[in-house]
């Protein structure tokens, strides 16, 4: 499998950092490797000061495809989740003025955390989902997908044109505002609506 993340698709994320709204979304993709399991710990990697949680919506693909249109995007998966896309800000900074490749700050074993699955039926509308970050019991990140620059289906049929998406692989649909760093001994905890998706100890 392979897991496939949107940069930028939340407007006003894009401008704590700094970037301009893209013409289209940002894509970048994650190794099988970068998986953290739901219910181990992430350990903060040595070449990283500055670990950033993202909490993100995510879709697990269920059906192959390729150049798929937006209006049966739907067909393709079945359930929805919650995860983190944990980024070494500090290295993906100096990677960006040289406009070198994510990989490193993105990409590296236990970036993606992947919590639990629901039914996409569970939810009334997609489009309209709310979902939080919680860390030490405050809330660090809340969003609604209805926030997306590109909804699920549109990013499917996007994703879909460049990668030939198979069964299992997972998208990670970008971070709403209030990225932040993570240091040892943070509890996390993201909601999915009123599902509790994951909790996870940072060491
Ligand atoms: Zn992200």
């Amino acid at each position: 499998m392979k897991i496939i993340c949107i940069g930028r698709n939340y407007p006003q994320h894009a401008a704590e950092l700094g970037n301009e709204k893209p013409e289209s979304p940002v894509i970048f993709i994650k190794p099988e490797t970068a998986k953290l399991q739901r219910r181990f710990p992430f350990y903060i990697p040595h070449f990283s000061n500055e670990i950033h949680h993202e909490v993100e919506v995510l879709v697990k693909i269920n059906r192959i495809g390729k150049y798929i249109e937006e209006k049966f995007a739907n067909k393709y998966y079945q359930e929805i989740g919650l995860g983190i896309d944990f980024t070494a800000r500090d290295l993906q900074q100096n990677l960006k003025e040289k406009g070198l490749p994510w990989e490193k700050a993105k990409a590296f074993d236990g970036s993606a955390l992947i919590g639990s699955w629901y039914e996409k039926e569970n939810f009334t509308d997609l489009n309209q989902l709310d979902f939080e970050l919680v860390k030490n019991g405050s809330t660090v990140q809340e969003g609604n997908t209805s926030q997306m620059l590109w909804s699920i289906d549109a990013l499917i049929a996007e994703v879909s044109r460049f990668f030939t998406l198979k069964i299992g692989d997972v998208i990670f649909t970008g971070t709403p505002a209030g990225v932040g760093p993570v240091v040892v001994n943070d509890v996390l905890e993201g909601y999915l609506g009123e599902e509790k998706a994951f909790k996870i100890n940072i060491k």
